[in-house]
């Protein structure tokens, strides 16, 4: 709290709301006569405590309230108090909080309970609230054409209620009201900045008809979401429009394909392309299937463990290559490009948004194309990512089979060898994912050990186990997964570096121990490791019991409506990590709950993006944004 409007919109996390109570442990308010003069004794240096008696109907409680020595000139026998406080029985005393002179009013108190500081007691901070209320009248940037279409209680009024509540129906008006300022400013900025990247990009005169007999040279059909998003993105990439888009796609919708279909159409226009992935696997993974499909392109793949890398990184900005594959390796300042028309980053979920801006900046006007596999929650789609496009991929080519989910205790786990005994036969793969125990690499790599020795002891005989943790290095990963994904590896014990991306069409079971550690969305990417190919797949959840959360995952495979669940339990942070979810601290709204009004405020203030209806308070916050952007 910086100065004053940050003081004013410190707002309380919860109100109290005190009725009359008997005598009790918890929370007791109650009024009663003063009956004695009230003493004090001082203690220690500059403590006190203030003794009474207190007659409530029949009954006499003594009341201790601590340094409170200042009211005693006004506490004189006979009149009526309330005490709010704590009661203990067996010494008869009711410890006081707080003392009000007088009965308990009819009208409910409504105390608002700050987020405090040793040094900053509730009292505190709502005794300078009450201050600052009188010497500043901030303004509202909702129009009054607004505060009239909804009726709004004026702003001022409602910024005092929520400080100083006078009673519920009001409050609950005013929170609304707060909310709502706070929802049209977000998504004021959001339409303006929408707005403003649709600023002319590159344009390209390619026909669509040489894209098509790309697709028809390609080993499958594509699927009806997948013509619809690449039609979406050539629109995008003809026009003068600059592309700035998101693709989400379940794991395993084919996404890919879509990406090697937005840089050829790139290609033919003459620019090259950056396709960034967030692991070293998984952008050699990329590397191989894209040499597969447009074998005639020149492509490169650039990651720390790229040898002559310098002579790449000439050849690059020479523009030898029309397509350039790497990690956070693409970032480095030596990296340079030429005629960078299309940037894209896969599990952009993995990449802070600085990373990303990082690698558009590499090229003059790049379009822009992000890919994630974890779908976005309705609130989020209009926030973080308001200022995008969003393209959707929703069904799974048609060949696959769903991946049977089955939640197990440890009890269970020897009819869990018996299945992977059977999947082995068949001479399929498997996965065990070793639990997240906390936050320490040595615990987890100690867990994924135990595990890992443990498979050896049941199938080492006949089966090879491999083990795959965050401290190996870059290449001996590669190595291991490698070996996996050429089948030389039969079981894979992993801590989570696996969730990303790997695409290994023999594996057909995936077992997950501590999965009640996990957030939804993850446990659903996990499991996205299984059933890439036609295998029928089993997915199974390990953990001490079995929780109706964990039950999701059996009943569904709709990664969108597990992340809608996975965000109303733990909210953003798990789905997006700290890098995006720290870009949505709200004062007051709630972007769990406040939907609704989210959706009104973007109606509301799409409005004032016109510039003869901008009142001076919307014409100095945009001005603010444009700054930034
Ligand atoms: P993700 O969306 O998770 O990145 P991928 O692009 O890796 O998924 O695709 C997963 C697998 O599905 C790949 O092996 C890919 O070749 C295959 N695939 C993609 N599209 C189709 C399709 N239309 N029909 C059949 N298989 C497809
Ligand atoms: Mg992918």
């Amino acid at each position: 709290i910086n100065n004053l409007p940050d003081l004013l919109f410190y707002f309380p996390f919860r109100y109290e709301v005190l009725t009359r109570t008997d005598l009790n442990e918890e929370k007791t308010m109650i009024d009663g006569l003063l009956i004695s003069d009230p003493t004090v004794f001082y203690f220690n240096y500059k403590k006190n405590v203030l003794k009474f008696k207190l007659q409530i109907k029949e009954k006499v409680i003594n009341v201790h309230i601590y340094n409170r020595a200042f009211l005693r000139p006004r506490l004189k026998k006979n009149i009526t108090i309330t005490v709010i406080g704590k009661y203990n029985s067996e010494k008869n005393t009711l410890v006081a909080s707080d003392l009000l002179f007088g009965p308990i009013p009819e009208e409910k108190k409504i105390t608002p309970i700050y987020h405090q500081t040793a040094e900053l007691s509730n009292k505190k901070i709502i005794n300078i609230l009450h201050k600052a209320l009188t010497m500043v009248v901030p303004e509202s940037v909702v129009p009054s054409e607004i505060e009239k279409k909804y009726d709004f209680i004026p702003f001022v009024d409602a910024l005092k209620e929520t400080h100083l509540p006078t009673n519920e129906e009001r409050l609950n008006k005013a929170i609304m009201r707060m909310k709502y300022e706070e929802l049209f400013i977000l998504m004021l900025k959001i339409n303006f900045l929408r707005k403003n990247k649709k600023k002319q990009g590159l344009t390209r005169a390619v026909e669509f008809a040489k894209v098509l007999s790309l697709i028809k040279s390609l080993p499958f059909g594509l699927t009806p979401d997948q013509e619809k998003v690449i039609q979406e993105i050539y629109d995008d990439l003809v026009s003068a429009k600059r592309m700035n888009r998101l693709l989400q796609g379940d794991v395993g919708s084919g996404k890919t394909v879509v990406a090697i279909l937005a840089m050829y159409i790139n290609y033919l226009a003459g620019y090259s392309s950056a396709l960034m992935a967030p692991t070293e696997v998984l952008a050699q993974q990329h590397y191989q299937t894209i040499k597969e499909l447009v074998p005639h392109l020149k492509i490169v793949l650039l990651t720390s463990a790229t040898k002559k890398k310098n002579q790449i990184k000439s050849q690059i900005k020479e523009q030898k290559y029309d397509i350039v594959i790497g990690t956070h390796a693409l970032l480095t300042e030596d990296v340079e490009f030429t005629n960078l028309g299309l940037v894209i980053t896969d599990e952009q979920h993995r990449f802070g948004v600085n990373q990303r801006k990082n690698l558009m900046n590499k090229g003059t006007m790049p379009d822009v194309l992000y890919m994630s596999a974890t779908p976005i929650p309705r609130t989020y789609a209009l926030t973080i990512y308001g200022d995008m496009d969003i393209s959707s991929i929703k069904t799974k080519p048609a060949n696959r089979k769903p991946v049977t989910t089955m939640v197990k205790t440890y009890q269970d786990l020897k009819s869990v060898l018996e299945m992977m005994f059977a999947e082995l036969k068949k001479g399929h793969q498997i996965y065990v994912i070793a639990p997240l125990i906390d936050e320490s690499e040595k615990s987890n790599l100690e867990s994924a050990n135990e595990i890992y020795q443990n498979m050896v002891k049941a199938f080492g005989k006949k089966y090879q186990v491999g083990l795959l943790h965050g401290r190996l290095k870059g290449e001996e990963k590669t190595n291991i997964l490698n070996d996996f994904m050429s089948g030389q590896i039969n079981i894979l014990v992993s801590t989570t570096v696996i969730e990303v991306g790997i695409d290994a069409p023999r594996a057909s079971m995936i077992i997950i121990y501590n999965s009640e550690m996990f957030g939804l969305s993850t446990l659903h990417q996990l499991r996205g490791r299984v059933g890439r190919g036609d295998l029928a797949s089993k997915c199974i959840l390990l953990t001490e019991k079995a929780t109706a959360r964990l039950k999701i995952l059996e009943k569904t495979n709709d990664g969108f409506l597990i992340s809608e669940e996975d965000f109303k339990l733990r909210g953003g942070g798990d789905l997006f990590g700290n890098l995006q979810s720290g870009d949505m601290q709200f004062k007051i709204a709630d972007i769990k709950k406040d939907y609704s009004l989210l959706v009104k405020a973007k109606e509301d203030s799409a409005i004032y993006l016109d510039e003869k209806k901008q009142t001076p308070e919307i014409k100095k916050i945009l001005n603010e944004v444009a700054k930034l952007a």
